[in-house]
């Protein structure tokens, strides 16, 4: 019977942990990470200066029904590169990005963002 197999396991088993449980996310981040955007709704003028300096074709202005159809930006994590140029170019701040990272999903349709669910 080999035996390294079974001592890989004991010796793993006793090492430090490298890992953590999801969704738990006890990781320190920067003071300038950028993760996930939040948009404030009332405070976008829909000037769609964020989709237009987008590098990856990421944002698309949408009609908002709540807000009288102005458009709004509506965000594809799954092309999103978190450079954050987005909320540089903001004029009134309203679009900026969280540190919040958790963004996992089943289908990946559902990383396409409504401006209504950036919050
Ligand atoms: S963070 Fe960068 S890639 Fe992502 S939506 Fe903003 S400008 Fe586009
Ligand atoms: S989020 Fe900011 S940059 Fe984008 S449309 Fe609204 S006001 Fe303009």
């Amino acid at each position: 019977m080999p035996i390294k197999p079974i001592l890989d396991v004991i010796k793993n088993s006793l090492d430090k942990q490298f890992t953590i449980e999801f969704p738990e996310d006890n990781e320190e981040k920067a003071d300038n990470y950028k993760g996930l955007h939040r948009l404030d709704l009332d405070t976008c003028i829909s000037c769609a200066a964020c989709q237009r300096i987008c590098p990856n074709q990421t944002i698309e202005m949408v009609e908002v029904p709540s807000k009288g159809n102005r458009k709004m930006p509506q965000i594809n994590w799954e092309r999103c590169l978190f450079c954050a140029l987005c909320e540089e170019v903001c004029p009134v701040h309203c679009l900026i990005l969280t540190k919040d990272t958790q963004y996992e999903v089943y289908d990946r349709r559902d990383l396409l963002k409504r401006p209504e669910e950036l919050r």
